[in-house]
């Protein structure tokens, strides 16, 4: 379930809304379309809420700096630094008025980011279960020699 796809599917079901969530009937901020398009919008609101959207899209917790171009380097939202991707997606909806679609195009970037990061993981772990397989194959065959040696001292 990719973040930047559900904003952008939940961006087509309401007008973009700034300032919050949003409840779906006027609009939605970026993290709204998302849930929205997920069906947790309203799990997600209000002080009834069930969970935090980061327990619906735990990829906003990642720490991916903020794409804006704003003068403080501390970019503040809510009067908090921004630091995860989900306080980044916040600031550039409500304090840049980015599009759904634009904020979509930069979440993209930073999955593909994590997918690249996730893939070269995985490659070196093969490499080192290779390399561990191919020291007990050279294990075995001298075991085999040995045997084989044993056998004709027989
Ligand atoms: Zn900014």
């Amino acid at each position: 379930m990719k973040l930047s796809e559900k904003i952008r599917s939940g961006a087509k079901l309401a007008p973009q809304f700034f300032g919050g969530l949003g409840d779906g009937s006027n609009g939605t901020c970026a993290i709204g379309a998302a849930l929205h398009a997920v069906g947790e919008l309203l799990a997600c609101q209000g002080p009834m809420r069930q969970k935090s959207c980061y327990d619906v899209f735990p990829v906003l917790w990642v720490r991916a700096g903020c794409p804006c171009d704003c003068e403080n380097p501390k970019r503040i939202h809510s009067g908090r630094e921004v630091n995860t991707m989900g306080e980044a997606i916040a600031h550039l909806n409500d304090n840049h008025r980015w599009s759904r679609e634009a904020i979509a195009e930069w979440v993209e970037t930073i999955e593909n980011k994590l997918d690249a990061e996730a893939a070269s993981k995985l490659a070196s772990e093969r490499k080192t279960e290779s390399t561990t397989r191919a020291t007990s194959d050279e294990v075995s065959t001298r075991q085999i020699e040995l045997v084989l040696l044993s056998s004709r001292l027989d």
